[in-house]
């Protein structure tokens, strides 16, 4: 099983373009699993990504008021200064991710090209409405990472394409992220929640995770919850919040497996909501 270790990306797409079937690996948190489980074997080579500078590199944009993270970005730095004023949901969702090994070593791309519903990072860029750009040796191409993810660790992505970086705007506003799961630490989502409130544009958006086969937005709650804010203080009445949970908990498709009930789980992502909505205005 070679394994090849290119330092750009134009080197990467081209080993990827010569190599049909390789694997590409990055921190290996989620694919040495499989690998080690008998889940997957990678049949011919493995391009590794972690030497990629560009792909381990971040920018921030004041202008056009938006953070573009490389997809070999690690928990460890998006949890820290100064990615975590830009995205504080991701920083937050970030810090919930295994354990500090598992954070040091495993990247954002890395999440996405797993697609767990489960995956920590995924309700964040679905309710900041993030972009991804892959790069292949035929060119490159950028889509909505709810486009990306298409099923139960299932992707767009096509042989021979690498995920090249993330883009997101920096919202003026609150954001954040919860989850539960079976214990406190170490644990995956059994339910999660992404809360982006928008005070720019005076728009809400939500995200669920492990609540369906992909990450799922809820139009209605977020339509809900924007009508009833107000948005000087990012405070909505009791009444409001509670139709809001319920309207998160109604956009739920959950399934019970060995990890919870579908009943437990639509539960606790409307009562994950409405407590974030609550930080919101807290924050104030
Ligand atoms: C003990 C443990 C605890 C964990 N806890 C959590 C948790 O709490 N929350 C959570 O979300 N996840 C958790 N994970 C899963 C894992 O850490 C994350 O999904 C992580 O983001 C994977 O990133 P990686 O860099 O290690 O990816 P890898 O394992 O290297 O790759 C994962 C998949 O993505 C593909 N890939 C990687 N990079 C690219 C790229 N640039 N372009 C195209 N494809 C790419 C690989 O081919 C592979 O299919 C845990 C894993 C372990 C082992």
């Amino acid at each position: 099983m070679p394994v090849m270790h290119p330092t750009t990306i134009d080197e990467a797409t081209a080993l990827l373009a010569h190599h049909p079937g390789a694997m590409v690996l990055a921190g290996g948190t989620d694919a040495m699993v499989e690998i080690n489980d008998g889940h997957r074997r990678p049949n011919a080579s493995v391009v590794a990504v972690n030497r990629i500078a560009a792909l381990r590199s971040w920018r921030h944009d004041p202008a056009a008021k938006t953070l573009t993270v490389g997809a070999g970005v690690t928990y460890t730095e998006l949890m820290h200064e100064p990615i975590a004023s830009l995205a504080p949901a991701l920083a937050e969702a970030s810090r919930t991710v295994g354990s500090p090994q598992i954070r040091n070593a495993g990247t954002l791309g890395g999440n996405l090209g797993t697609s767990s519903p489960a995956g920590d990072g995924l309700p964040v860029l679905a309710a900041l409405d993030a972009k991804l750009t892959l790069a292949s040796a035929a060119g490159g191409r950028t889509m909505a990472v709810t486009d990306f993810i298409v099923g139960v660790k299932r992707t767009a992505i096509e042989p021979g394409e690498l995920i090249t970086e993330i883009t997101l705007p920096v919202v003026e506003g609150w954001q954040g992220y919860a989850k539960v799961g079976v214990r406190n630490a170490m644990v995956i989502a059994v339910a999660s929640v992404a809360l982006v409130v928008d005070r720019t544009h005076e728009r809400v958006a939500v995200a669920l995770g492990s609540v369906g086969p992909t990450i799922l937005r809820c139009p209605d709650a977020e339509e809900l919850l924007a009508s009833s804010i107000d948005w000087a203080t990012l405070t909505a009445p009791a009444d409001a919040l509670e139709r809001f949970a319920a309207s998160v908990s109604a956009a739920s498709r959950p399934i019970t497996d060995h990890r919870s009930t579908a009943e437990y789980r639509r539960h606790a992502v409307g009562v994950l909501a409405k407590r974030l909505a609550r930080r919101a205005g807290a924050s104030l």
